[in-house]
């Protein structure tokens, strides 16, 4: 991951981890991939899913969000029940602070193209993160008028 992004998340865990009531620890899933990384992650998806529902919670290599190392996923990938989590929750509510956003929101499918991922994090940086978050957008295609979900 870029060093700004990384001091970010571990100030970020930090936080948390001073906060955290049940004292649940915050996990690095998947960090930066390179381009082989992404075909291979993404190959085991359409290996198990299927292209079509792979596509909804996976990017085509040279898409990902984790190749630019901007983006991480905390917690347990694939698991939309880490949104519920006193963890998920507290990144939900605080992340923006860090200059992280939660960059596939609930109910955005129709826009971002993915299905909730309560666990992966983009980092944009606090001034953009806070700007999101005061004026309640649920994405960047939204804040920033992109066409919708762009198709390969
Ligand atoms: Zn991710």
């Amino acid at each position: 991951m870029r060093p700004e992004a990384v001091a970010a998340m571990q100030k970020m865990f930090a936080d948390y981890h001073a906060q955290s009531p049940t004292g649940d620890g915050l996990t690095v899933v998947s960090p930066y991939r390179s381009y082989p990384d992404q075909v291979s992650v993404y190959n085991g998806w359409v290996r198990r899913l299927g292209q079509a529902q792979a596509d909804r919670q996976s990017a085509r290599p040279g898409y990902s969000e984790h190749q630019t190392g901007l983006a991480v996923d905390i917690d347990t990938a694939t698991n939309q029940g880490f949104g519920t989590t006193a963890a998920g929750q507290w990144l939900a509510q605080n992340s923006w602070r860090y200059g992280f956003v939660v960059r596939y929101q609930q109910g955005q499918e129709p826009i971002t193209g993915y299905e909730y991922e309560p666990w992966h994090f983009r980092y944009v940086g606090v001034e953009l993160a806070t700007e999101l978050q005061k004026q309640g957008f649920p994405s960047l295609e939204t804040f920033f008028g992109y066409a919708p979900a762009p198709s390969y």
